[in-house]
């Protein structure tokens, strides 16, 4: 059997670790702070998370106030039909009603001409919890 140059031992580790961490935007310092008894070095993670993300498993996500990077993992079959609501205050991901998005993506099309890529597509505000909690109307 050929062996695919991706499929190395540090790929696996960093698939575990975000398919543990489904719609949960991770930043690779945190990613290298978990793995760290792994023997998974910091240009390995950001070496696989290039190959992830060319590859649409991850997605790339900048934060408010931050200078990091974070990752988000999108490779299950329900990532890859959604599109992601994230929120600004507790950093999590939710996935759009799939009707409401099937609107959305349908009149973007007939308005603007423009194919929204759903899996890449996030849309960023505060959810449910944070507003109640935040008395944000
Ligand atoms: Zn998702
Ligand atoms: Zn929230």
């Amino acid at each position: 059997m050929k062996k695919s140059k991706y499929s190395t031992k540090q790929r696996e580790l960093l698939i575990k670790y975000l398919s543990e961490h489904i719609d949960e935007q991770v930043s690779t310092y945190q990613i290298a702070n978990e793995l760290q008894n792994s023997k998974i070095s910091l240009s390995a993670i950001y070496r696989n998370l290039s190959e992830l993300e060319k590859e649409g498993l991850v997605k790339r996500c900048i934060k408010a106030n931050s200078r990091e990077v974070y990752y988000q993992y999108i490779a299950s079959d329900e990532c890859q039909n959604s599109i992601h609501l994230t929120c600004r205050m507790c950093g999590k991901s939710f996935h759009m009603d799939s009707n409401d998005a099937e609107i959305l993506l349908l009149s973007v099309k007939l308005n603007n001409g423009f194919t929204i890529d759903k899996p890449l597509s996030t849309l960023y505000g505060i959810c449910k919890d944070c507003s109640e909690q935040n008395d944000i109307d």
